[in-house]
This record gives C-alpha cells, sequence and structure tokens, in this order.
C-alpha cells in the first residue's frame, strides 16, 4: 500500500492507495502553522492512524508547498515559512523508520494525473494549478522531472510573455519581480484585473463570482475572463515551444472554467512555433484530491 501526505498550509491530508488507485483510507487535520515539531507529530500520527486503519505499514510520500534543496537537502521555496531550511526528509524518514519521498505539491498533482488521471498514458505531461498561486509540475514518462534546481515547471515566476503596453510592468509580485506570470493568472490575479478595468478599489468579487458572471455574458466579467484566457494562451505556448509536451492539465479551482479547454487552445497556436498544435488541454480527473495521490504515487505505481 501507498501512503500519500499532502502537507498543505492550512491541512494536512493522508490516503493510502492501492497499486490500482482505489483508495482505502483518507484521513485529515489542521496544519500546525508555525511549528515545525509540531507538524513533524502530526504527519507521523496522520501515517499511524491510516496504517492502523489499513492494517499494514505503506510506502510514504508526501508533497510539500516548496521543494527539497539539492544541494543542501533542506526545504526552500515553502510558503509555509516554518518548514524553510529544515531537513524534513530525514526528520520524517527517522521519525517513521522509513525512507519517505518528498516533492513539490505541483509535481504531485502533475504525477497524479499523469498515472492515473486526465493525461493517463502521456509521455510528457504539464500539469498546472490555478489557483491562489500558479504552481506547476513536469512528467515524464511517468517520473516527476525534478531539475538542477528543484524547480522544473516553475512557470509562475517568468515574467508574462509578449506583454502589451497595458501589462508592463505588470503587477508587483511577492516573488520581487513585476508582471510575473502569477500575477496574472492566479485567482487573486483574475480579481485584480477585472477591479482595475471596472474601477474597484478593493474586491467585490472573488475569481469564482467573476467567472460565473463572465460565464452569463455580463460584459466586464465576460472581457475580464477573455483577456485572461489570451494571458494564458501566451504564456502556455512558451511552455509548449520549450517542453511541447502530450498533455497540459490543468487543476486549481479555476480549472473549473470550461470555456477554457476550447478557447485556450484556440488561443494559444499563434504563439506556439509549428504550422498545427496537437498539445492537449484538459481539466484534472482528481481534482483537489489530486495532490495528495500524486504523493502516494512517489512511490512507482509499478
Ligand atoms: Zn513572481
Amino acid at each position: 500500500m501507498r501512503i500519500g501526505v499532502d502537507l498543505g498550509g492550512t491541512k494536512i491530508e493522508a490516503v493510502a492507495i492501492a497499486g490500482g488507485g482505489q483508495e482505502h483510507a483518507r484521513r485529515r487535520v489542521q496544519t500546525p502553522r508555525g511549528d515545525y515539531d509540531g507538524t513533524l507529530a502530526a504527519v507521523v500520527d496522520l501515517v499511524s492512524r491510516i496504517e492502523q486503519e489499513i492494517g499494514g505499514r505503506g510506502t510514504v510520500g508526501v508533497g510539500i508547498p516548496g521543494a527539497v534543496s539539492p544541494a543542501t537537502q533542506l526545504i526552500k521555496n515553502a510558503n509555509s515559512t516554518w518548514l524553510i531550511g529544515r531537513p524534513l526528509a530525514d526528520d520524517l524518514a527517522r521519525l517513521l523508520d522509513r525512507p519517505v519521498r518528498l516533492a513539490n505539491d505541483a509535481n504531485c498533482f502533475a504525477l497524479s494525473e499523469a498515472t492515473d488521471g486526465a493525461a493517463a498514458g502521456a509521455d510528457v505531461v504539464f500539469g498546472v494549478i490555478l489557483g491562489t498561486g500558479t504552481g506547476a509540475g513536469v512528467v515524464v514518462r511517468g517520473k516527476v522531472l525534478t531539475g538542477a534546481n528543484a524547480i522544473a515547471g516553475e512557470w509562475g515566476h517568468n515574467p508574462l510573455p509578449a506583454p502589451r503596453d497595458d501589462e508592463r510592468p505588470g503587477p508587483l509580485c511577492y516573488c520581487g519581480r513585476h508582471g510575473c506570470v502569477e500575477t496574472f493568472l492566479s485567482g487573486p490575479g483574475l480579481v485584480r484585473d477585472y477591479d482595475t478595468h471596472v474601477g474597484l478599489k478593493g474586491s467585490r468579487y472573488d475569481a469564482r463570482e467573476i467567472a460565473a458572471c463572465a460565464v452569463a455574458d455580463e460584459p466586464r466579467a465576460l472581457a475580464a475572463l477573455e483577456r485572461y484566457e489570451e494571458r494564458l494562451a501566451r504564456a502556455l505556448a512558451t511552455v509548449v515551444n520549450i517542453l511541447d509536451p502530450d498533455v497540459i492539465v490543468l487543476g486549481g479551482g479555476l480549472s473549473n472554467i470550461d470555456r477554457l479547454y476550447e478557447s485556450v487552445p484556440r488561443l494559444w497556436t499563434p504563439h506556439v512555433f509549428s504550422d498545427r498544435v496537437d498539445t492537449k488541454l484538459v481539466r484534472a480527473r482528481h481534482g483537489d484530491s489530486s495532490g495528495v495521490r500524486g504523493a502516494a504515487w512517489l512511490w512507482d505505481p509499478s
């Protein structure tokens, strides 16, 4: 049995899945925010309760909102800042008395969808989470591509490609740069764009409401969604030019906008260096469960 743990900023979730992908147990607890030892204890307790429930021992993979530095083996780039600089993999391995595999949560999402989700069987998969941020991961022939700096797939902090005059320099990003893809394509990015064009100070609607209004043909929301689609197409076209994936899978709250799957492939074609684009754009099959399922699949499905 494979146990996957999704170590999020607000909750920690764990599942046990069998070789065919069936779930045998699932539990979640609140994340002890700011408390590293408490976080370790919560993960160990979840794994132990899952193992009591399934009546056996499993492999353990953990998805984290950050990365393991290849140089130091310590956690970096985590928005759960109490994990940064900590030897999380070693500490969990010691406490759980077995090797533990860690991966970025967006990489786990991509692995889940590539293993038995919307991109099952595809050679090269780019998985994107369009939510509060714009994380992404790359899976090649069933394996997560980590990269020399453990940042493969981190397109969210590239500049928005081919910016128009009114997109330069673009909004300030928390990473210190201006005009990052994330500042346009995250949920808060869509809200900011809508508010700016409508002249609102302080958002009245969230991303889901703007999308719903757009689908109902409310003109200002529709215009915001059309700008969003065109920007997503430009941003994904650069991914196609570099990685040329067979399938791009979208997850996160904004992936529920149905029209993206028709509009974005139409809009990305002029930006891709090819006479035709056969890359498929699909919605995640496992939804919010993909992070925790992908963590379990860090131990090979074969
Ligand atoms: Zn940024």
